[in-house]
């Protein structure tokens, strides 16, 4: 189901920059970078807040694995938790360089880190 007014539900996926799709999730660059070389998101296909735990696993996995080659230019990555967003009625998640020079870097320190991927370190398990 589609929701209007729905930034994420009304993405054309013809003019954003897609890094991976499948049938549940895409993964994309944000609409605005705030300062960082990239930034990106991991979007639910459906308009759900919520959706099942072995999902987010596997969208955790899917932005990090994608993370890792988008990041190649720095050590480190971030995948935040939505607190901040301004959509937060579409299941998303944001990932993030470390940039101290970015727009949002206080943001970025205040908000709740999922997961912090080292990219100097391959890890297991990953898709
Ligand atoms: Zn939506």
């Amino acid at each position: 189901m589609k929701a209007l007014n729905c930034p994420l539900c009304e993405l054309d996926l013809e003019k954003e920059k897609i890094f991976y799709a499948d049938q549940s999730f895409i993964v994309l660059r944000t609409k605005t970078l705030k300062g960082h070389r990239e930034r990106i998101m991991i979007v639910y296909r459906k308009h759900e807040h919520t959706i099942p735990y072995k999902a987010v696993e596997r969208a955790l996995d899917i932005l990090s694995k994608i993370g890792r080659k988008v990041f190649s230019y720095t050590p480190k990555f971030v995948i935040m938790d939505s607190t901040f967003a301004t959509i937060n009625d579409h299941w998303h998640l944001v990932a993030s360089d470390l940039d101290p020079k970015s727009e949002d870097f206080n943001q970025i320190l205040a908000t709740r880190w999922i997961k912090v991927v080292d990219n100097t370190i391959p890890e297991e398990g990953e898709v």
